[in-house]
């Protein structure tokens, strides 16, 4: 291992009490940190730069750990019939990203796989900076395999996700100590795949002993430091790896410690089993998501904090001035959201005018299509995923054309790439494309391609309705609503995830069947979300246009002022990081 250099920790300026060397880490797969940086595929990348973000606003001690990706994730192509192809997007991590020259190396199969870090500071709203260091394993040292560890998100096969996630956990906890974070008092894995990194811990408290002769007390030490968020309702999405695969990799002694510590099931390495087994408090991402975590694991103790998004970020620059000059304290205390409630509608609806005007920009720029501001416009965007039932909305054509001529015009926007080995998500983008087709004469559907973090901010703020359609239980939280209420844009959405709790029935928008956790007969599901269309939103926006408006206000009141990471945060750090009970 070759420590040299780097950076003594920031001073903080924290308003918390604890010691400004003390530092959470926290590890993530994917993180989003600003357009023109492809480091993340979707929610979950988007949720921990959110998190960092409301950290930095916070001046909480913070520092993210993650993976360079010099391919990005991917640009998505779409043709006539939305087929979709991918190419790698370009972008020169120099451009966003100081490079390090502290080194560290992971031993993968036998070999030194040396390991370096870029990093990039967060500056929150008081200035206070949250450094995240972006992994690197291109370097000339590496032999050409190896160099390629960090090129791509989610791509490649199990050993290479393996060897990944082996540069994200080991070379995590390396490099840390060879940048000089020697105090970090917890670790936190936002979700599984960074769960290696318990035993680069278990190695250091061995300090050269072996794993194999760890003691129960070894092993607490290690789970005193450990926190864990998991983010999968379903044990088919948890990462699974053969311990064949593990014992190539990292070799047996690692394998042999990994199924005496409970981080194996039926020959495989799980790595939420791993997360589990080593980490003193856990929680799930929604209540219902505690529930259905509890009972996938219930030899677990799991709490639950509800997911947010950073205000400030994902709110449109129209709400930006309107809240501005109503609760002009919004930006530092997002809890002043709550007083929207007092901002008179007619400023409600002519913010989100333009909102939608500058949306509506978009889709000209990008689709070379014309909407109407006056016209009903229903919006969806997230990652194409079989789960989250895309082409729901259009399950019956004829149903919607009658709806149509019956109560007012409507458009509709996609956006969302498939994973580029999901091919039952591209089906579904092509379904989209054909309902399109088939309602030319009636409805107005366009997918935009390439959905990203810049799109997104005009995405949900610029329709009137945000459409959500998962199904249960499988939407562990879901944030695009939040985004969308931040900006007075009410949702239409099953009861799973954070809408359970968001939902307030024609306040902050509107349920699509029933709260009950199990799946709902489709055809009760469609009869729900084609009859609030039908019978009671369309006739609202159409009719009550300031009965609407008044809606929106309301969401973004009792939303907004809720469902943000700096609420998010202060939970964190309340529960699980346990700072305030620092000296
Ligand atoms: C917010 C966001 C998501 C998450 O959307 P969900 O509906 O919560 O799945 C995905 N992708 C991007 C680009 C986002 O900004």
């Amino acid at each position: 291992m070759v420590g040299t250099e780097d950076t003594t920790p920031q001073v903080s300026t924290s308003h918390f009490a604890f010691d400004s060397q003390a530092t959470i880490a926290y590890f993530c797969m994917e993180i989003a940190l600003e357009p023109g940086m492809p480091t993340y595929s979707g929610g979950l990348g988007v949720l921990a730069g959110d998190t960092l973000r409301a950290a930095a606003d916070l001046g909480l001690p913070i520092i993210g750990v993650t993976l360079l990706y010099r391919n990005g994730y991917f640009r998505q192509h779409l043709d006539e019939a939305g087929n979709q192809t991918e190419s790698p997007v370009q972008w020169l991590p120099e451009q966003f990203l100081e490079p390090l020259n502290a080194k560290a190396s992971v031993a993968i199969e036998g070999r030194r796989v040396f390991v370096k870090a870029w990093r990039y500071v967060i500056r929150g709203e008081s200035g206070h900076g949250v450094t995240v260091y972006f992994l690197d394993t291109d370097l000339p040292e590496n032999e050409d395999w190896d160099r390629t560890l960090t090129d791509n998100l989610y791509g490649g096969d199990a050993h290479y996700r393996f060897c990944q996630e082996a540069i994200l956990g080991l070379g995590g906890i390396a490099i840390l100590s060879s940048l000089g974070h020697e105090r970090i008092q917890t670790y936190h894995m936002n979700e599984g795949h960074s769960a290696l990194l318990v035993l680069g811990l278990l190695e250091k408290q061995m300090s050269g002993r072996g794993l194999g002769a760890a003691t129960v007390a070894d092993k607490e030490t290690v789970r005193s430091r450990c926190v864990f968020t998991t983010h999968t309702p379903v044990s088919a999405g948890h990462d699974r790896f053969s311990l064949d695969l593990v014992s190539q990799v990292l070799g047996e002694e690692i394998a042999n410690a990994i199924i005496s510590m409970d981080g194996a099931a039926d020959d495989l390495l799980n790595m939420t089993l791993l997360a589990l087994s080593f980490s003193h408090h856990i929680n799930g991402v929604a209540m219902r998501h505690r529930q259905v975590s509890r009972q996938l694991f219930p030899r677990y103790d799991i709490d639950a904090i509800t997911n947010g998004v950073h205000a400030f970020t994902w709110t449109s620059l129209p709400f930006i001035r309107l809240f501005d000059r109503h609760i002009p304290q919004w930006r530092r205390d997002n809890f002043h959201l709550r007083y929207a409630m007092s901002i008179p509608p007619e400023e409600v609806r002519a913010a989100h005018r333009e909102a939608k005007r500058e949306f509506f920009a978009q889709v000209r720029q990008r689709n070379g299509v014309d909407f109407d501001l006056d016209v009903f416009t229903i919006g969806f965007a997230r990652r194409a995923a079989i789960y989250k039932r895309p082409a729901l909305l259009f399950s019956d054509i004829e149903r919607l054309q009658k709806i149509v001529s019956s109560v007012g015009p409507l458009q509709v926007v996609y956006g969302g790439k498939a994973h580029p080995h999901d091919e039952a998500a591209k089906e579904q983008i092509r379904k989209v494309f054909e309902a399109a087709d088939a309602l030319q004469d009636s409805v107005r559907v366009i997918y935009i391609e390439d959905y990203d973090i810049a799109l997104a901010r005009y995405f949900c703020s610029g329709v009137d309705l945000w459409l959500n359609t998962p199904e249960k239980p499988y939407e562990a939280s879901g944030t695009s609503g939040m985004k969308a209420a931040l900006n007075g844009v009410p949702s239409l959405s099953v009861l799973d995830g954070w809408w359970l709790e968001g939902h307030i029935e024609g306040v902050t928008g509107w349920a699509i069947g029933t709260d009950a956790p199990d799946e709902d007969n489709v055809e009760d599901e469609l009869e729900s979300m084609y009859g609030k269309l039908e019978k009671v939103i369309l006739p609202l926006f159409y009719k009550q246009p300031d009965r609407f408006a008044e809606v929106m206000r309301s969401t973004a009141a009792y939303n907004g002022s809720f469902f943000n990471t700096q609420r998010m945060l202060i939970q964190y750090m309340r529960n699980i990081y346990r700072l305030d009970h620092q000296p």
